[in-house]
């Protein structure tokens, strides 16, 4: 268990009293620092008055919803990591909760290891400033600080928005990632409207362009939810 890890400090904000324990009972075995409260409104203030590296925010709550609690924090907060607790089989609610910002999501019931992963994704997401930061992407190395990618006979570059844009694919594993998202995580923005979505799906085009010259293909449209990686 290394420092940063030890020192996280992680937001818990769910209404239900056995979920809420047992979460800090995980968090707490794992080396980090939770704080629970059981109502949106007092997460929404906590999570502002207070510096957490992560908020993890179950999306039914009475009063002020999850969804609320995340727009909220995400317009004051560009860059806290929040982990959205759904129900099961609700993509809707997975996919409302990311164009409300939310960074990742589990569903419920989880498993205590899949939690454990989100959460260190998103830690480890936050604390990224790496300066040999390299990571593989299907057939690609990608050297994240000199802006290229790798394959077996090739190289070609890169620009700063496709690394980032290809980092985030990267985090996601295989999952559906909104456009809303990568706007957000890639370009900063926040309460973005429909048009500025077209501008991810510009920079896909030419980014799918680029990479699948291997002739594997490496991202795929997901229609109406956003993009996922395929390698
Ligand atoms: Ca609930």
């Amino acid at each position: 268990m290394d420092d940063s890890k030890r020192k996280a400090q992680i937001l818990v904000v769910e209404d239900e009293a056995s979920i809420r324990g047992g979460l800090c009972d995980v968090l707490v075995y794992h080396g980090w620092q939770p704080t629970a409260v059981e109502s949106g409104e007092e997460g929404l203030e906590l999570g502002l008055r207070e510096l957490f590296d992560l908020v993890i925010l179950d999306l039914m709550l009475p009063g002020l919803s999850g969804l609320d609690v995340c727009r909220k924090l995400r317009t004051r907060l560009p860059s806290l990591p929040i982990l959205m607790l759904t129900a099961k089989g609700s993509e809707d609610d997975v996919v409302r909760g990311l164009r409300c910002g939310a960074d990742d999501y589990v569903t419920k019931p989880f498993s205590v290891r899949e939690l454990v992963a989100r959460v260190e994704a998103q830690l480890r997401r936050s604390s990224q400033a790496d300066d040999n930061e390299r990571f593989e992407f299907g057939p690609w190395e990608i050297d994240a600080p000199g802006l290229n990618a790798h394959s077996s006979n090739q190289t070609i570059h890169l620009s700063q928005r496709e690394v980032d844009l290809l980092r985030v694919f990267g985090q996601q594993a295989g999952r559906v990632v909104s456009r809303r998202t990568l706007l957000q995580q890639v370009w900063g923005l926040i309460n973005v409207d429909e048009i500025e979505t077209r501008t991810v799906d510009v920079h896909i085009a030419k980014l799918r362009k680029k990479l699948d010259v291997t002739g594997t293909r490496t991202i795929e449209t997901v229609r109406g939810a956003g993009y996922r990686a395929t390698v």
